[in-house]
């Protein structure tokens, strides 16, 4: 890798890491116009390299995907507990650099705080940060290192902390009649001192109905949706069409996980939510990471779609909802793509706040021209940042990628905070190879 980027400063050839190529912002393509770029894929540097089970941790190349780590990691009984959306068809590269999160992360925390130590080889040599990452030797190299897009160098390898397979992964649904129910029973999920799950998801209306029709047929929500339970539930005045699908999820030590579930089905209960039980749970964990390519077979029946995630604290968080998805529909609209469909998942819980990871679908403009068709979409999320930082929220996007313009406002880190960002890309990358479209990199 080091012979690679130092060929290519002295051509000023553009390098642009590529570990699963499943970045949504466009992080791994290269430059428009005639400069040349090559785009280096990481897929053959990915072994674990050493399992240290008495720190609980694994060093690993950097190009390998989620299923084979977790795979190797499960053999030797532990897990890293990072299962973004992406999971089948990502890289722990990837994650790195993009400073990903997880279905997981409320149990065991985004992948900033899994990454122990990271060696990134970059045009002026090796970065390597060494030790715990709980150190206090002054300012975090290591947190300089994760989220940076390939545009200081390539990660080729990370130190990880990782955990014991549970013993138990007990996920099951939990609907409330309505959004407003079901947030207020996560805010004190989240804040209840003695509640440790792992996975709070909570999908609004539009995304429970979504939820239902696309699920297995024989499983989950949809067999439960066309039971009679569903007939029980509506004259109790729960209505799927209106309802807040809760998936929650507690692992650990079968009668711990088992207390846990009783002490949240009591927090629930006091916002009217109602136990669908493990099968909606376990259907989802089956699930979770076939549904978002759904969107692939959409956009080939001429449906525009694309998703958007914000955050906020819970003081603000119905506020920025209400903000997000009134934007985007009328946004929809004004870009002729019809009234259009919109949802929002609440994830990533804290005490603090969450991630509101909101999906749109809309009709795609009748035109052949994929730029056109990109700029109706691009209309769409635009008009929804700036919504949403009208609102108060931030956006948490995977990343800065070809538009860091749209999701890191000129302004938002001051003069100062700009000026030190371009002083770090200078620093690692003086030719200005590394990934060029992303970041300070102008
Ligand atoms: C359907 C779908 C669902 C998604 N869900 C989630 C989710 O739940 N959570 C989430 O965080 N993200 C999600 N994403 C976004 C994306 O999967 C993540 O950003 C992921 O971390 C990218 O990993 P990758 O290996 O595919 O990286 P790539 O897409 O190949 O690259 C992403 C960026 O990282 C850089 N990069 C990659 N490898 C390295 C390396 N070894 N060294 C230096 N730079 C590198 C690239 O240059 C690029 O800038 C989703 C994407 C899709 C398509």
């Amino acid at each position: 890798v080091a012979s690679v980027l130092a060929w290519a400063a002295e051509r000023e050839i553009a390098i642009i890491p590529f570990g699963g190529g499943s970045s949504i912002v466009g992080g791994v393509e290269p430059l428009p116009g005639d400069h040349i770029s090559i785009t280096l894929d990481m897929a053959r540097l990915n072994r674990v390299l050493s399992i240290d089970a008495a720190s609980r941790s694994v060093r690993v190349q950097a190009g390998i995907l989620g299923p084979a780590l977790e795979s190797q990691l499960g053999a030797a009984g532990f897990t890293l507990g990072h299962f973004p959306e992406s999971f089948s068809f990502s890289t722990l590269g990837g994650w790195i650099a993009t400073r990903g999160v997880g279905y997981s992360s409320v149990g065991y925390g985004g992948i900033e705080q899994m990454t122990q130590s990271v060696r990134m080889v970059t045009p002026v040599g090796v970065v390597e940060t060494k030790g715990p990452s709980w150190n206090g030797a002054g300012t975090s190299l290591l947190q300089t290192l994760v989220g940076s897009e390939g545009a200081y160098g390539v990660i080729t390898e990370a130190t990880m902390l990782i955990h014991p397979l549970p013993e138990l992964q007990d996920c099951r649904g939990v609907l409330f009649s309505s959004v407003a129910e079901g947030l207020a029973a996560c805010q004190d999920i989240a804040q209840s001192g003695n509640l440790r799950p792992t996975i709070v998801q909570l999908y609004d209306a539009p995304g429970t109905v979504a939820f239902a029709l696309t699920s297995d047929r024989r499983h989950g929500l949809r067999r439960l949706a066309g039971s009679l339970v569903s007939g029980y539930l509506k004259t109790q005045g729960y209505d799927f069409s209106q309802s807040s699908l809760l998936l929650l999820s507690f692992e650990g030590e079968g009668k711990s996980v088992g207390r846990q579930w009783d002490r949240a089905l009591e927090v629930c209960g006091d916002h009217r939510g109602v136990s669908l039980g493990r099968a909606v749970g376990q259907a989802w964990l089956r699930e979770r990471f076939l549904q978002p390519y759904l969107r692939d077979d959409l956009i080939g029946h001429g449906a525009m779609v694309d998703t958007l995630d914000t955050s906020t604290n819970w003081s603000n968080l119905t506020h920025l909802y209400t903000a997000v998805m009134s934007a985007m529909k009328g946004a929809i609209s004004a870009t002729g793509g019809g009234s259009g469909y919109v949802t929002t998942q609440i994830s990533h819980v804290t005490e603090h706040g969450a991630v509101l990871h909101a999906t749109f679908l809309g009709r795609q403009v009748a035109t052949v021209d994929p730029l056109v068709r990109q700029a109706q979409a691009q209309a769409v999320k635009q008009a929804t940042i700036d919504a949403t930082l009208a609102a108060g929220g931030t956006l948490s996007h995977h990343g800065l990628g070809s538009r860091p313009a749209d999701v890191w406002p000129e302004g938002s880190m001051g003069a100062v905070g700009a000026r030190v960002v371009r002083a770090l890309k200078q620093a690692f990358d003086p030719a200005g190879i590394m990934n060029p479209i992303v970041h300070v990199a102008s």
